[in-house]
């Protein structure tokens, strides 16, 4: 179990977690305690400020960091949203584990509303390289993303779903991440069904380099709203999201809470290839003070995760 002040998970909380009432609303949930809000102001990172205030809930006993990705009441379009910034201030923070929720459309028919799919592929067609820690500091290093998640939170996450009552969990999910802002079109999203992927997003895979290189334990968890290349009558739009989302409100926060209870109890467990050797990164003949600061290298506490609730407003 985590110390008292320790914050051990990020939250990056999609569409449906950021427009209020009509939205999911985890802190007003049974189990969650809403500890404080550090104002995004407040906060200093290389990359500019978070996408929102970061919150900070106590669930289940464990504490958890929590920034809107599209910011309070859904301002930013996927390609502004500040993947380096929310990243590296969760990891600042002290996380050492990422949870990504993000609504999706179904690309496939034995994917619906009311399923939860866990992330384990990643397909990059926003016609933009990924975000990158160290683009503009002349250091380059080379992570693998063989794996693009975690090996052992999948499971984890999928088995929280489960006892939450979520009869279909996909635990091997493929994604295709878009450019957005616009959904994409049919024949489009039909190529994408034709070639296997399972899920079509705008946001899930810009943040996977990033997370890599800050060696995080990162998971994805997918919440089917709409299938409209398949048959789905209702034609995909952001309040339909909102609203199958908030639809699934008791669902996501019960199963998140499960997920997060368990990680809080078995983080020893947690063996896997995130914390990759920077020796067999063929990275630059030196890694420079600012490189250190931007990937976060130090094992000493960083200051925001020893500060962190002096900056609670
Ligand atoms: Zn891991």
């Amino acid at each position: 179990m985590s110390e008292d002040n320790e914050i051990m998970i990020g939250l990056v909380a999609g569409s449906g977690f950021d427009m209020e009432s009509s939205g999911v609303e985890l802190q007003k949930m049974p189990d969650v305690e809403f500890v404080g809000k550090i104002p995004k102001a407040d906060i200093i990172t290389p990359y500019g400020a978070p996408s929102s205030d970061i919150s900070i809930l106590r669930v289940r006993g464990v504490l958890v960091a929590v920034i809107l990705r599209h910011g309070e009441g859904h301002q930013l379009p996927p390609h502004l949203v500040p993947y380096r910034a929310n990243s590296w201030i969760i990891k600042a923070l002290g996380a050492h584990i990422h949870i990504q929720f993000t609504a999706v459309g179904s690309l496939q028919d034995h994917i619906n509303y009311g399923d939860v799919a866990v992330v384990r592929v990643l397909e990059n067609a926003t016609e933009r390289p990924l975000p990158d820690l160290l683009e503009d500091v002349r250091v380059a290093i080379h992570p693998s993303l063989a794996e693009q998640t975690c090996d052992v939170l999948p499971k984890l996450a999928s088995e929280a779903f489960r006892k939450a009552g979520v009869s279909n969990v996909h635990q091997q999910a493929a994604h295709v991440t878009i450019p957005g802002p616009a959904f994409a079109p049919k024949f489009k999203e039909r190529q994408w069904k034709d070639t296997g992927y399972d899920l079509i997003g705008m946001t899930s895979v810009r943040p996977s380099l990033v997370l890599r290189q800050l060696r995080q334990h990162w998971v994805e968890i997918a919440i089917p709203t709409d299938s409209s290349s398949i048959g789905d009558d209702e034609e995909v739009n952001a309040l339909l999201v909102s609203r199958r989302m908030k639809g699934l409100e008791q669902l996501i926060s019960t199963g998140f809470c499960n997920f997060v209870e368990v990680l809080g109890s078995k983080l020893h467990l947690v063996d896997c290839a995130c914390h990759w050797p920077m020796e067999v990164a063929n990275m630059s003949k030196k890694i420079t003070v600012e490189a250190e600061r931007r990937l976060i290298l130090s094992e000493k506490p960083h200051p925001y995760s020893c500060g962190w609730s002096k900056l609670i407003s």
